[in-house]
C-alpha cells in the first residue's frame, strides 16, 4: 500500500517536501527549505517530522533551495540513506547548499544578537559546511529515462521538467493490490515551446496518479513579450548616456538566459559593444556547471557544447570573483551592465550596486523574475522614492523595468496542457506548491480536463492507499 503525507510547500510555495510510504519504507520526495517570514520559516524548517534514520531515501526533483535546501539538516539529524538526482542536480547542490551554509549562518549570527539582546536562547545553526559535505556524499545519480528500485518493489524515473538545469519529474512505479500503478510528482515544470537553452517538459504515458506544482495555476505570463527587443532598447540607452544597467538576477538560468540574449544582439550588431560584468561567485559556480551538462540543454546549445563552443562566453564578458573588483566596480564610468544576485535583492554584491546606482535618473534596474513580497526588489518594483540598502535611505531615481518573459515557471496554461498531455488515464491529483488560490485555480483546470479527484493537502495531511 501506498500512502501520501504532505509535509511542506501545501497551499504554499516553498518547503517542498513529501513522503511517500510504501510497505513500511519511507522516501522523501524533495526535501526543502521553508522561506519567509523568518521566526516562522526558523521554527519549521528546524521541526523534524520524523526521526531521520527513519527515512530509507531522499528523491531530489531539482537544485532550487526550497526544494533541497534542508537536506543537510536530515543528514546533521542522523539520516545516512541514499539522495537520488540527475547529475546536473548533484552540481548545483554541491555549490548551492554550500552557499545556503553560508547565507544561513550570517542570518543566524543577525537573529542571535538580538535574542541574547532580548534574554532569548540563541537559534542553533540548521546546518554547517560539513554537514554540506556529508549530504554530498550520500548523492546518487541517475540520468533522465534511467529506472532504478530504490525501495523494494518501487521504482522511480526521471523525465526532463524543463525548469532549471537537470530538473526533473519523477515517476514512482509501484503494485498497487498486485497491478502496476504509476505516480508522476512533476518537481517544479518549466515552459513548453522554444527556450534559449532547455527543453520543454518531457511528456509521462500512464500516469494514475499526478502530484503537481500550481505556481502559476491562475495566470499566464504575458504573450510574446519581445525579451530581445526590451534589451536591445535598454543596452542602447545606457550606451548613449554612458550609465549603468543593474540586473538583480539568480545566479542559476536566469544570469545564463540574459547572457544568452546579450551575446546575441552584440554579435549581430544591433547594439554597441558594451562591457558587462557577473559580479556573484554563486552565479559564475553555476555557469561552469551549466556547461558540463550538455545533456541538459535544446538541441542548439547542446551541439554548441559538443563543439566545444563557449555559450555563455562573449568578447567583453567578465566574471568578477574579488570583492576588491566588485567594489572597484563604483568608481569605473559607463556605459557598462552588472548582473548580480541575490535576484531579489535580499542579500548578496547586488547590494551594494543598487546603493550605488539607484540615485542616477540615467541609471536602469532591470528586474527579470517574480518579486515576493517584504523582499528589497518587490519595494523597488511597487514604485518607492527611496529604499533602505545596509540601513540608509537612498532615492530612487533610477528608471525600472522588469521582464517577466524569462520565467523558469510554465504558466497556467502549461500547466493545464501538461497535465491534459498526460492523457486520460490520471484518476487523481494533488495540488501543491501554489498559494490556497492558484491550488483552487489549478484544481479546477484539473477537473475541468476530466480527473475526477483532485485534493489540495494541508499540511501533515495524510492520503492512504494512493
Ligand atoms: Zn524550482
Amino acid at each position: 500500500m501506498l500512502n501520501l503525507r504532505f509535509l511542506g510547500a501545501a497551499r504554499t510555495t516553498t518547503g517542498s517536501l513529501h513522503c511517500v510510504e510504501y510497505d513500511g519504507h519511507r522516501v522523501l520526495l524533495d526535501c526543502g527549505l521553508l522561506q519567509g517570514h523568518r521566526k516562522e520559516a526558523f521554527e519549521a524548517n528546524r521541526a523534524m517530522p520524523f526521526p531521520a534514520k527513519e527515512i530509507d531515501a531522499i528523491v531530489l526533483s531539482h537544485a532550487h533551495i526550497d526544494h533541497s535546501g534542508r537536506i543537510p539538516a536530515f543528514v546533521k539529524a542522523g539520516y545516512r540513506g541514499p539522495i537520488y538526482a540527475t547529475p546536473a542536480t548533484r552540481d548545483l547542490c554541491d555549490a548551492m547548499l554550500r552557499d545556503s551554509a553560508y547565507l544561513q549562518a550570517k542570518d543566524v549570527e543577525y537573529v542571535n544578537k538580538k535574542r541574547r539582546e532580548q534574554r532569548k536562547t540563541p537559534f542553533e545553526l540548521l546546518y554547517d559546511i560539513p554537514d554540506v559535505e556529508n549530504a554530498m556524499a550520500l548523492f546518487r545519480t541517475l540520468d533522465y529515462g534511467e529506472t532504478r528500485e530504490i525501495v523494494p518493489g518501487l521504482s522511480i524515473t526521471f523525465r526532463d521538467a524543463g525548469h532549471i538545469l537537470g530538473s526533473a519529474s519523477v515517476t514512482l512505479d509501484y503494485l498497487k493490490w498486485g497491478k502496476p500503478r504509476r505516480l508522476l510528482y512533476t518537481g517544479d515544470l518549466g515552459r513548453g515551446g522554444e527556450k534559449p537553452l532547455l527543453r520543454p517538459p518531457e511528456p509521462v504515458e500512464g500516469v494514475d496518479a499526478l502530484i503537481t506544482e500550481s505556481t502559476y495555476g491562475d495566470r499566464d505570463h504575458p504573450a510574446d513579450e519581445n525579451v530581445r527587443g526590451r534589451l536591445k532598447d535598454y543596452v542602447t540607452f545606457i550606451a548613449q548616456h554612458h550609465s549603468k544597467l543593474v540586473v538583480p538576477a539568480f545566479s542559476v538560468g536566469r544570469t545564463q538566459q540574459v547572457l544568452r540574449f546579450l551575446d546575441g544582439l552584440f554579435a549581430s550588431g544591433a547594439v554597441p559593444q558594451v562591457p558587462v560584468y557577473v559580479d556573484s561567485p554563486l552565479s559564475a559556480k553555476s555557469t561552469e556547471i551549466h556547461k558540463r551538462h550538455p545533456e541538459c540543454f535544446n538541441d542548439r546549445i547542446r551541439t554548441m557544447l559538443e563543439r566545444g563552443e563557449d555559450p555563455f562566453s562573449f568578447p567583453g564578458l567578465r566574471f568578477i570573483q574579488t570583492v576588491e573588483e566588485s567594489m572597484a566596480l563604483n568608481s569605473k564610468p559607463g556605459p557598462m551592465i552588472i548582473l548580480s544576485a541575490s535576484g531579489m535583492c535580499e542579500g548578496g554584491r547586488i547590494l551594494h550596486h543598487l546603493k550605488n546606482t539607484v540615485g542616477d535618473p540615467l541609471n536602469l534596474v532591470l528586474f527579470t523574475g517574480f518579486q515576493a513580497e517584504g523582499t528589497l526588489g518587490r519595494r523597488i518594483v511597487d514604485g518607492a522614492t527611496e529604499v533602505k540598502i545596509y540601513g540608509e535611505m537612498y532615492p530612487l531615481r533610477a528608471t525600472v523595468f522588469t521582464i517577466n518573459g524569462l520565467s523558469a515557471h510554465a504558466d497556467r496554461t502549461g500547466l493545464t496542457e501538461y497535465a491534459r498531455s498526460l492523457g486520460r488515464s490520471v484518476r487523481r491529483a494533488f495540488c501543491v506548491h501554489g498559494e490556497e488560490k492558484y491550488c483552487e485555480a489549478h484544481r479546477e483546470n484539473l477537473l475541468s480536463l476530466g480527473i475526477k479527484r483532485v485534493d489540495i493537502p494541508v499540511k501533515g495531511q495524510l492520503f492512504e492507499d494512493v
